[in-house]
């Protein structure tokens, strides 16, 4: 049988474009922390003729008639939603996890007043108060940053900024750090202060559904969370949030933000957080850290520094510059070129610049998500040992890339078979190479 038939027959050159994505994502070890694999369930519900509604408003509220289907769609998501995360209440129609930041700071803020978030070269969001997007634009942003000596947060620290700059909003939850947050800090400081804290989960939103991570709720006063990360589910975000927000964070995303929501996105969150409240999937976030752990253990082996001396999320970053001679750029160029993909990241008070920063950060979701655990971390850990020491050296980089394809056939990409791309040419990927691959 054809694969994808009717785009073959429609737009063969994407199709040829999409089936070679799928033998990307097959046949390399993705490490982007953000990045995962959706499963065929959250890819149909995605890919449904749900695209083809307009709903703006909310369900029982709505401005267009036709939606005695799409009401039970968006409540269905809003109650797993709040179910999963205990909260008041929560809102499934962000675009994605950028909207849902600027809509939460439009609900509860006047523009320029003053917002605490984790300086953006230390590990914070592009949302959370830096200077070139609009949360620091719009509002007064008073950057926390790490603790020089740990590279972890210091609570005390941030409490004492907090008191000095009265803050009315503080935002805790970051996209590079590899530590447990102690919510309860933040709380605290908030509640002295007199701050609104908003807790953005959108990387560990996985290991908090399952058990691997504390979570901010009930605690925080408002919340969130894109779905397309630890989570598994499609591209998209939601706003969780105590009830006494709700009216306002809802009128801020629509009419305030957005149009209409999109519907084929909600349908497949609410898909997410059905397979999310399986047994497995507390298996699954248990086995992301377990295989980050045994990752970071192999690159201390090999004499890399961890930032903060290790992980115990998902995530871990390390530099390169100092550990093996090797800027960041050069060494993410050197891992992809080798089938490891990752991205080059600033490291906390990171003397290079960003384009070429002295680290690499690296993730575990992805590689869980295929059954990879930690003999395979460790394998992974002395491949990049080994393309990092031998960077310059293309026939290592070209070996390495050979046994990466060969070790990835082993382990199924949920969403994906590839006995659909059998009949098809094989399309040279990003390296050049051709990936083999057989029906067995
Ligand atoms: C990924 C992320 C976002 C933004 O999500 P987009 O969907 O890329 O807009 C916001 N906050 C944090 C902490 C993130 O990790």
């Amino acid at each position: 049988m054809t694969y994808l038939p009717a785009l073959k027959k429609t737009d063969p050159k994407m199709r040829d474009l999409i089936i070679a994505e799928e033998r990307r994502q097959w046949s390399k070890i993705r490490l982007i922390p953000s990045e995962n694999y959706a499963s065929s369930a959250v890819l149909e519900a995605s890919g449904s003729v749900l695209t083809n509604i307009y709903s703006e408003g909310y369900p029982g509220k709505r401005y267009y008639e036709g939606q005695q289907i799409t009401d039970q769609i968006e409540t269905l998501a809003i109650e797993r939603a709040k179910a999963a995360f205990g909260v008041d209440h929560a809102n499934v129609q962000p675009y994605s996890g950028s909207p849902a930041n600027m809509a939460v700071y439009t609900a509860v803020l006047q523009p320029g007043d003053t917002i605490m978030g984790l300086a953006l070269p230390q590990g914070g969001h592009l949302t959370h108060g830096w200077k070139v997007n609009f949360s620091g634009r719009l509002y007064h942003s008073a950057p926390y940053e790490l603790d020089p000596r740990t590279e972890r947060l210091n609570y005390d620290q941030i409490w004492k900024q907090a008191k000095e700059v009265k803050p009315k909003l503080i935002v805790a939850g970051f996209t590079a750090y590899p530590r447990i947050i102690e919510w309860n800090r933040f709380r605290e400081i908030c509640d002295d202060v007199g701050a609104i804290f908003h807790a953005d989960i959108s990387h560990i939103t996985g290991l908090i559904l399952g058990g691997a991570h504390p979570s901010p709720f009930p605690m925080a006063d408002t919340g969130i969370t894109t779905s397309h990360k630890s989570l598994r589910g499609p591209r998209g975000a939601m706003m969780l949030c105590k009830a006494q927000y709700a009216q306002a964070v809802d009128k801020a995303i629509m009419p305030g933000l957005q149009g209409g929501p999109h519907n084929q996105t909600t349908a497949a969150i609410a898909v997410a957080f059905k397979e999310a409240s399986q047994p497995a999937f507390k298996e699954y976030a248990a086995q992301i850290v377990k295989n980050a752990k045994a990752l970071a253990d192999q690159l201390l082996k090999h004499n890399f520094r961890l930032i903060s001396g290790g992980t115990d999320n998902h995530l871990i970053l390390f530099e390169t510059f100092t550990s093996k001679g090797i800027l960041g750029r050069d060494a993410s160029r050197a891992l992809d070129r080798a089938g490891i993909v990752a991205n080059c990241n600033l490291v906390p008070f990171d003397t290079q610049t960003p384009m070429n920063p002295s680290g690499v950060r690296i993730g575990t979701p992805s590689v869980t998500s295929r059954g990879m655990k930690e003999a395979e971390m460790r394998k992974i850990g002395d491949w990049i040992n080994e393309v990092l020491t031998h960077a310059q050296d293309e026939a290592v980089l070209d070996r390495t890339a050979g046994e990466i394809a060969e070790f990835c056939r082993s382990f199924a990409c949920p969403g994906m078979d590839p006995h659909n791309w059998a009949d098809d040419l094989p399309v040279a990927a990003q390296t050049g190479k051709q990936v083999a691959m057989s029906r067995s």
